[in-house]
């Protein structure tokens, strides 16, 4: 097992990768820019080194101050969490080239799926049920218009480079095919230096319901069931819950097994997120991630599991520290992702917490980093806590919900608690009866 863990990340995940190294008894190194000198994890680290100025770019994703913190600490693992590096193949090789192990998949798996053509192609050689579209890039206009015709419209151009919901362009039907994707190509090419595009079909109202799977880099996989992430702003998730209200035991146990198959024959290392839009009873790969998600506690709620934990021991070469047939579900859980940020316009809240009292009791678990006097810094992502919230069933979470957003205060900052409170008294969010669609028009109806 390590010894030491230099956690490449901030906020709140950095504090969650710090626990569950603790729990294990491995030593942590956190490391942080200026403006985070008073960040919870950094206080509560074995041992922390300041790698830069606030921005990201001279802190966070600064490759050469990271490794040499880890050199200077004696670091012999890298947990890069979510975001910054942590789908970054040139890092993960580079942590890997100075013998220190990189607690994610290899560079290949990385890099492969960070492309989403190559990613696509090999989803489908894996058995991966695929979205209707281009086999890969599209080349001209020719070929875009057969597909189109073969597949109907609406369809979706989207840049291989695209990411964080940017890069797409819905076109309604063929006379406006050959102005979309001249606009397209030139949006990717300013946006991400690559004009590459292809084209799937567009779905007109589907769930967002992803898997979580593991594999110990030998050819052994699980999966640990969905995650339904259907309630979305501009296609960033807000609330999730585990198990999905949609799907059937038979529809998960059918799911998982096509996505385990997958992993074990890729012959995966580490935590992945294999993400499908679900309509009509039918399951579409769009992608797949390469790390841990923001969203991974409600499956550690009904799975019993840590998550963060099973990542290391795979990284140190350890095995899964269970089989499929051990996985069990329990229960219901759902997250809220709680921003700094105006409730109505989300317009970014940062600043000082001058009062901070975090939910408790039976079930509920918070994940943040914030503490009385603590000052949010406006650098960084507006995400300052996660509440995860566990149920006998779905009902009995929800109302374990409501008692918890009810109980927390954070004065100060405006946060989106107020917009989960509306969320969990709404009839549709109670019957489960939402889509990717839901959310942004329930806002639009409330301006
Ligand atoms: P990104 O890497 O930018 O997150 P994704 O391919 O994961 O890109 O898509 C992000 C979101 O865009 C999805 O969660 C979904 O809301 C929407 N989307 C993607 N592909 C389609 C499609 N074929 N039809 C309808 N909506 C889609």
């Amino acid at each position: 097992m390590f010894e030491k863990v230099l956690i490449a990340n901030r906020g709140e995940i950095a504090l969650r990768v710090l626990r569950a190294c603790h729990d294990l008894g491995i030593g942590t190194v956190a490391v942080h820019s200026t403006a985070d000198a008073d960040a919870k994890h950094v206080r509560l680290a074995d041992e922390a080194v300041c790698i830069g100025p606030p921005s990201a770019a001279e802190s966070y994703l600064n490759m050469a101050t990271i490794m040499a913190a880890a050199e200077v600490s004696g670091a012999d693992a890298i947990h890069p969490g979510y975001g910054f590096l942590s789908e970054n193949a040139k890092f993960a090789e580079i942590v890997e080239a100075h013998e220190i192990a990189f607690i994610g998949p290899t560079p290949e798996h990385i890099r492969v799926m960070g492309d989403k053509v190559a990613a696509k192609k090999t989803a489908g050689a894996v058995g991966l049920p695929l979205v209707p579209g281009s086999p890969g890039a599209v080349t001209s206009e020719a070929e875009a218009r057969e597909i189109g015709r073969e597949i109907g419209y609406p369809i979706l151009v989207k840049a291989a480079s695209g990411g964080g919901g940017r890069g797409m362009k819905v076109v309604e039907s063929e006379d406006k095919l050959s102005a979309m994707l001249s606009q397209a190509k030139a949006e990717a090419k300013a946006a991400f230096g690559d004009d590459t595009v292809y084209i799937e079909k567009y779905l007109s109202n589907p769930r967002h319901i992803e898997f979580q799977v593991f594999g110990d880099g030998k050819g052994g996989a699980i999966h640990l069931g969905e995650r339904d992430c259907s309630l979305q702003r501009r296609h960033q998730k807000v609330f999730e819950e585990a198990p999905s209200p949609a799907i059937s035991p038979e529809q998960r146990a059918e799911m998982g097994e096509v996505c385990r198959k997958a992993i074990a024959e890729m012959g995966y290392r580490g935590a992945g997120t294999i993400e499908f839009l679900y309509e009509d009873g039918g399951f579409y790969f769009i992608e797949m991630n390469t790390r841990l998600q923001v969203e991974h506690p409600v499956t550690e709620a009904i799975t019993g599991l840590d998550l963060v934990r099973e990542q290391i021991r795979v990284a140190a070469g350890l095995p899964l520290s269970l089989t499929q047939d051990d996985v069990r579900f329990r229960g219901h859980a759902i997250e809220c992702r709680i921003n700094a940020e105006d409730p109505a316009t989300f317009a970014p809240s940062p600043g000082l917490v001058e009062q901070y009292h975090a939910p408790g009791g039976l079930h509920v678990r918070v994940d943040s980093g914030l503490y009385d006097g603590y000052r949010i810094p406006p650098y960084y992502d507006s995400l300052i806590s996660k509440l995860i919230v566990y149920g006998d069933d779905r009902e009995a979470c929800l109302l374990r919900l409501k008692r918890a957003l009810r109980e927390y205060v954070i004065d100060g900052p405006k946060t989106t608690i107020p917009l989960h409170q509306a969320l969990v008294d709404e009839p549709d969010v109670r019957a489960g009866d939402y889509s990717i669609k839901w959310l942004e028009a329930w806002l639009a109806q409330k301006e």
